[in-house]
């Protein structure tokens, strides 16, 4: 048994999230976009809960600016990303700080490096998709019937693929390779609403 719980960060608005074991208390944050964010830390603390890892799906500031904080929190953590996130974490332009109030945002490497497939953490089983589109180096995580999108789905036609390594083909494609298995699951997007993924409303 898993449960979630999400936080909208800021400056800009995009949504991190809490998962957790109810059995063995121990949890997963994935994308924490807030610096300093203490409202996750007083959540994990409130709540009993063991911080284990850390899940990124893609490099872009508003989803790593609380990382380094909760590194300096939980030396233990253990980062999960792919081989491209991660290469480009410490890199101010390409994870777009720079672009945004200037901020010097370098994030180290992460610590498990995945493309896709089957990964156990915190005592459950999750699956990870490459869904390139948004960038060339997302990831996506499904748990049961729960899929962290990061910003590769996001409710209605929001979608943002002209960014530096977006793609609106590389979307389209990795769109028509897993709508089959996204039918009916619960979106939890990088931004905005959890919401219910049908084919038409994605296309
Ligand atoms: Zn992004």
């Amino acid at each position: 048994m898993f449960s979630v719980h999400s936080f909208i960060n800021s400056p800009v608005d995009s949504v991190s999230y809490i998962l957790f074991n109810s059995g063995s208390r121990e949890a997963l944050i994935i994308d924490p976009g807030t610096e300093d964010d203490t409202r996750l830390t007083g959540y994990l603390q409130d709540n009993e809960l063991d911080l284990k890892f850390v899940f990124l799906t893609h490099e872009h500031f508003d989803h790593i600016l609380g990382m380094n904080f909760l590194r300096e929190q939980f030396p233990e953590l253990l980062v999960v990303s792919s081989h491209k996130t991660s290469d480009r974490l410490s890199n101010p332009k390409k994870n777009l700080a720079i672009f945004h109030n200037q901020l010097n945002l370098i994030v180290d490497k992460a610590d498990i490096l995945i493309s896709e497939g089957l990964i156990e953490m915190i005592g459950l089983e999750f699956e990870i998709f490459s869904t390139p589109g948004h960038t060339d180096s997302s990831l996506s995580l499904k748990i049961e019937d729960a899929f962290f999108s990061g910003d590769f789905l996001l409710q209605g036609s929001r979608i943002v693929t002209n960014l530096p390594t977006g793609s609106r083909k590389d979307y389209q494609e990795s769109i028509e390779k897993y709508s089959n298995m996204l039918q009916g699951k619960t979106i939890y997007p990088g931004h905005g609403d959890r919401y219910i993924f049908e084919v038409n409303n994605n296309l």
